[in-house]
């Protein structure tokens, strides 16, 4: 049997871990042949080119490689380095699929490239979409390339779709946990620390994502990556609390019925059905245990203590370079935040500003989308 190819890009981030957990579980069906990596891990790197002897490896920090080159003895292994090192690796791998499961803002142009080159796209990256969704999916369509949700939700609707008529679907409806602050008051908030946000009470997940998790602004991100991804309006897609995490997401379509994917809250699911796809595949991942479990909740989301959800719609509806703005902000917000510089509550007024102090731009283009998402976290950082 030929193995499938696989490319990762962000391989030492928590998904790119995920899905190398998923490779070798099923290392008679997969292959990975490039593994790309920022560099502020070069020993699990170093592990990683050793256990799954990728023909090429590229890291953006130059320094990381020249200790990376000097502990590694693999055979075989073209080593390129920097951001063009990483669009290099995307053009001369050989993937049947490219995992893009890079952090923030950095996932668009590698994934712009890899459908230049017709390479099949598992997303997890959800900035690509949220910055430029219409331009990357017009683009893959062009070139007929498949862009396979990674994302939990995004994959639960996926599944649900499969084999639907598109024009039967009223609308999708994205399940959130609510994050660990979900009971706090918007007066506990204020004094909320990185450390208690970064342990989100179910998933476990890089730390960008951890954050805005916390504060519901990667629901308003998942909002506008499912707008793009399956073409639903962004009025017909809705957000509810689900603190279980047993449903993952659910469609309603135009009769009424509603289908939901459930399983247990870990990454390793979406990502395997991502590299199976069409196909399904048994494992020994735990099952969920409906009778365990024994409530599943539902309850709308309380925007007046989480308005980064709010900003983010309001940005979506806007269009043009709004999202790139909204984007760009939150990731200059999120690191002041992780870095002690402001409050976990001030990030959202510092995303609200600069979508404030920015004039949009009807049908920007590429170069627009980037300039707005760098000019909105140099606002932000120049604010704090
Ligand atoms: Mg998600």
């Amino acid at each position: 049997m030929n193995k499938k190819k696989i490319a990762i890009l962000g391989s030492t981030g928590s998904i790119g871990v995920s899905a190398l957990k998923v490779a070798a579980a099923f290392s008679s069906y997969f292959e990975i042949t490039a593994l790309s990596a920022k560099g502020s891990n070069v020993e699990l790197l170093n592990e990683q080119i050793k256990i799954f002897k990728p023909g090429i490896v590229a890291v953006h920090d130059k320094d990381a490689l020249i200790r990376l080159r000097s502990m590694n003895r693999t055979k075989g292994v073209k080593f390129f380095s920097g951001f063009e090192g990483q669009l290099k690796l995307i053009r001369e791998c050989e993937a049947d699929i490219l995992l893009v499961a890079l952090v923030g803002g950095s996932g668009l142009i590698p994934t712009l490239e890899a459908i230049k080159c017709g390479k099949n796209i598992a997303l997890a990256n959800k900035e690509t979409l949220v910055v430029a969704g219409e331009l990357v999916m017009r683009e893959a369509k062009k070139k007929g390339v498949k862009i396979i949700p990674v994302d939990s939700e995004h994959s639960a609707i996926f599944q649900c779709l499969n084999g639907e008529d598109p024009a039967k679907v009223r609308k999708l409806i994205l399940t959130a946990s609510g994050g660990p602050f979900m009971k706090h008051t918007k007066q506990e908030l204020e004094s909320i620390t990185p450390e208690q946000a970064l342990k989100h009470p179910r998933w476990d997940m890089g730390k960008k994502v951890t954050i805005d998790s916390a504060s519901l602004l990667n629901k308003g991100f998942e909002i506008i990556e499912a707008h793009h991804f399956f073409g639903i309006s962004l009025d017909n897609i809705e957000v509810v609390i689900h603190p279980q995490c047993a449903v993952h997401s659910m469609v309603e379509f135009v009769d009424g019925s509603i289908m939901a994917q459930l399983g247990i809250a870990d990454m390793r699911l979406p990502i395997q059905f991502a590299f199976f796809y069409p196909e399904r595949q048994g494992n020994n991942i735990p099952r969920l245990n409906l009778a365990r479990i024994r409530t599943l909740e539902f309850f709308k989301p309380d925007l007046n203590k989480f308005p980064a959800l709010c900003y983010a719609l309001e940005a979506a509806k806007a269009g043009g370079i709004l999202p790139a703005v909204l984007s760009g902000s939150s990731e200059a917000a999120v690191n002041a935040f992780l870095t002690g510089k402001i409050k976990f509550t001030a990030m959202a007024s510092f995303i609200k500003k600069a979508l404030a102090a920015h004039k949009n731009i009807k049908a920007p283009n590429l170069a627009q989308l980037l300039s707005a998402e760098r000019s909105a976290k140099e606002f932000v950082e120049k604010e704090i």
